[in-house]
């Protein structure tokens, strides 16, 4: 970091730390990073992207505990909010359903979304997982297609370049301040290039990651050749993005972007 210390007193010479009274400049890419820029754009790309499928309509993040598959991916068509896990007793019949929180709390939203049985949901993945399998042919010529535009959209060249302009000016940015001179228009420019370099890191981070998703499902569709005949939550929890509750219908979203209405 550059001034970290500023002359108070130019006959004296007196140095004090700098907190701020002067413009502190942090030169960066000088030792390795621990964690590869390329892993670390990839996980904030991972957490943005599920943040995002969180978030319901009313704003509210939706954060509970339980670890069941379906928690935290199931919405209401109606009103935005998820639908939570309720265990129902109703007159002594006993059963795992799934609630919109409208109906549960006050959220603010008035909803009369329905309430559907655990095993209900998990059956309707098995016929969503079951529709891909079936138009398996269709399915996998369109992923094909979308990994390949993914893949001519990416230009990695980008970063590395910006890269190349920054580690310049850095060193100018040194020398200047080595030799007492103003480095603050390069200081600038170096801040214009660090934003566009994260800019395009999360963009490069945001492909890769569709790239991922793309070839999983096509992975899963080249390997399963039989229908599923039970629900397995493993699948769901591999393939499956969101599950939408209306009246008619569930709208299953794979994470491969196919929607599919069971
Ligand atoms: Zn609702």
């Amino acid at each position: 970091m550059l001034q970290k210390t500023y002359t108070v007193d130019f006959l004296t010479k007196k140095r004090v730390v700098n907190n701020g009274i002067v413009p502190q400049y942090y030169v960066e890419n000088n030792h390795e990073a621990i964690i590869p820029r390329e892993i670390f754009m990839q996980v904030q790309e991972e957490l943005v992207r599920r943040s995002r499928g969180h978030i319901s309509t009313s704003g509210k993040k939706r954060n509970f505990s339980s670890n069941h598959v379906f928690s935290q991916i199931i919405f209401c068509g109606e009103c935005g909010e998820i639908y939570r896990r309720v265990h129902w007793n109703n007159r002594g019949k006993k059963s795992i359903v799934w609630r919109c929180v409208s109906r549960l709390e006050n959220t603010g939203l008035t909803c009369h979304s329905r309430t559907v049985l655990e095993d209900m949901i998990g059956l309707a993945t098995v016929d969503a997982i079951n529709k891909l399998i079936g138009q398996k042919d269709g399915f996998l010529t369109i992923l094909k297609e979308n990994i390949e535009t993914v893949i001519s959209e990416t230009d990695n060249n980008i970063v590395s370049e910006i890269d190349k302009k920054l580690e310049e000016l850095q060193k100018d940015l040194l020398r200047l301040a080595n030799s007492k001179e103003d480095y603050n228009d390069i200081a600038d420019e170096i801040y214009r290039l660090r934003e566009e370099r994260h800019k395009a890191l999360a963009e490069e981070a945001g492909k890769k990651g569709s790239k991922q998703r793309l070839e999983e499902m096509e992975k899963f569709l080249n390997e399963q050749s039989t229908l599923l005949e039970e629900y397995d939550e493993q699948l769901v929890r591999r393939l499956i993005e969101k599950i939408t509750v209306y009246d008619d219908k569930l709208t299953i979203e794979f994470k491969s972007g196919v929607e599919v209405d069971v």
